[in-house]
């Protein structure tokens, strides 16, 4: 049952002297997610001693699963404790935040209210957007969606943007809740503080872990990792894999967060709490051939599917400086936090790329003999 329980009982001894406590949570998540020993190709020339990942792509179905599902948990408490009745939030056209939010709103009663980039010249014509990946989700859950393109996305800003159609929810007589892009406020955060404590709970007995791996969108779920991980006292540095924007707006991104919070960074600021590391390659949501190829190799190698969006970059990125610096890494342990994201490759966009990466004769027509015996 999608029960709502006062997040009182959720926050970690650690973290009792934080300011803005939730005062509820809605259960969306199926939490605790797994945790389980890995060995992804393209980390095996490192040497770690262990390699483990955190399996928050499972902590729901298509439509909830990813990180996203921790912090509307916390979202959409504090939007019904407020009286809200319509979620409005902004992303990219193949957002898993915003299919999240979408899907996670109607659970409890609420509508939804999506703005999604679209390339400049899809925006001419609209109805095209189409059911793929993570549109499905969002439209089956009754989503309202307008569209704007990248050029005006970028020219005003994703703030300015949702205050445009915030005022038009209230003229119709509507009482929107805001989730800025990622969904990563301070008071989500928690969501994220509270998956630390999770994580501590799972690794009792296990070695400490000295790195932590995570995919960087808008920031908020490599920040609040990263201020557990202070806060619990353990000695783990957590890398920000960036997918886009810059290291230096998630540096300033961590540091108003933990502001907001109430944490003194001290020494170091936001470059002592956690690495952000360059990741995004050619471009928010583009692939080159060698992501793509970490991506199927893991896959096929492991059984775990990464998107090429978020995890797949990160992963290849970590690989690839962890590869160019081993003595770094060497006999360390090693924890991947996949923040899920398949839905969105599901709509067939990378066909051309994978389909020359696959076995040959992976597909082929089934044989048959003569003399095969029919039905009954
Ligand atoms: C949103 C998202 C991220 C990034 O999380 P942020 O908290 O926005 O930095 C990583 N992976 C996936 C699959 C996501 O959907």
């Amino acid at each position: 049952m999608l029960e709502t329980l006062p997040f009182a009982n959720f926050v970690p001894g650690w973290a009792r002297a934080l300011r803005l406590q939730p005062e509820s949570k809605v259960c969306l998540a199926m939490l605790p997610t797994p945790l389980h020993e890995w060995r992804p190709p393209c980390l095996e020339p490192v040497g770690f001693a262990s390699c483990l990942i955190k399996r928050d792509d499972m902590s729901g179905g298509p439509d909830l699963g990813g990180n996203k599902v921790r912090k509307l948990e916390l979202l959409l408490a504090d939007a019904k404790a407020r009286g809200c009745d319509t979620i409005l939030t902004i992303g990219g056209i193949q957002s898993n935040h915003c299919r999240a939010t979408a899907v996670a709103a109607r659970l409890v009663g609420l509508d939804s209210s999506l703005i999604l980039r679209v390339s400049d010249q899809h925006a001419s014509d609209i109805s095209d957007i189409g059911f793929g990946g993570n549109l499905l989700f969002g439209r089956l859950a009754g989503a309202t969606v307008k569209t704007v393109t990248k050029r005006n996305y970028s020219r005003h800003g994703s703030d300015a943007l949702l205050r445009v159609e915030e005022a038009r929810l209230i003229a119709a007589g509507k009482r929107p809740y805001v989730v800025p892009v990622g969904g990563s406020t301070a008071l989500a955060a928690w969501g994220y503080l509270a998956a630390v404590q999770e994580l501590l709970d799972q690794l009792a007995g296990r070695p400490p872990i000295e790195h932590i791996v995570v995919a960087c969108g808008s920031g908020g779920t490599a920040t609040a990792i990263a201020l557990g991980v202070r806060l619990a006292g353990l000695r783990t540095r957590v890398h920000a894999i960036a997918v886009c924007d810059t290291p230096e707006y998630f540096y300033a991104h961590a540091e108003q967060c933990a502001a907001e919070l109430g944490v003194d960074l001290v020494e170091g600021g936001a470059v002592g709490l956690l690495t952000v590391h360059q990741g995004k390659g050619t471009g928010y949501g583009m692939s080159t051939a060698a992501e793509l190829r970490t991506l199927t190799q893991t896959a096929a190698a492991t059984g775990v599917t990464l998107d090429s969006t978020y995890t797949g970059k990160a992963l290849h990125a970590f690989a690839e400086l962890a590869c160019a610096a081993p003595e770094l890494f060497r006999e360390t342990n090693v924890l991947f936090w996949h923040t899920g994201g398949a839905v969105g490759d599901a709509g067939g966009t990378l066909s051309g790329a994978l389909a020359p990466m696959m076995p040959a004769g992976q597909v082929a027509p089934l044989l048959l003999a003569d003399g095969i015996p029919g039905p009954e």
